[in-house]
């Protein structure tokens, strides 16, 4: 991978400590935390960032596309450090979003062409259920 100073070179961003911090927290998780996970988990080196600026440094990463914003329905917002399309699953339980790996939604595109006039360019497909662990403690 790139160091991270090239990256946001190419991307012309300035390297802030804020946004550093956020795009290297989401590179190291595969939990796709929430803007609020986030500043809490960040507050322990970074007390001095707020809730504001943990946004403004999602918003400028999704914009140059280094993060992609997850919407898993009613406005809840998730963040995740890979930009490669792929699907996600969340617990409809715990709220935890995965990441589906191995199976492709890519051909949906070609489907959809039958039903409309459109360039279909991507697709975003969102599966919800019940986690393995909770499932172990519903049965509990
Ligand atoms: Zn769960
Ligand atoms: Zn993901």
């Amino acid at each position: 991978m790139d160091n991270l100073a090239s990256i946001f070179r190419n991307k012309k961003l300035k390297l802030t400590p804020q946004r550093i911090a956020v795009y290297k927290y989401l590179q190291s998780t595969k939990e796709h935390p929430s803007a609020e996970t986030i500043y809490k988990t960040l507050q322990a080196d970074y007390p001095t960032m707020s809730l504001a600026t943990v946004y403004k440094a999602l918003k400028t990463l999704v914009e140059v596309n280094l993060i992609q914003e997850i919407n898993v329905g009613e406005g809840n917002f998730r963040y995740d450090g890979n930009v490669e399309p792929h699907s996600h699953i969340q617990c409809l339980n715990c709220g935890k979003v995965d990441d589906i790996e191995g199976i492709c939604f890519k051909d949906l595109n070609d489907k959809v062409k039958d039903f409309v006039n459109y360039k279909v360019i991507s697709n975003q497909v969102y599966f919800y259920g019940i986690c393995e662990d909770c499932q172990k403690n519903l049965t509990d």
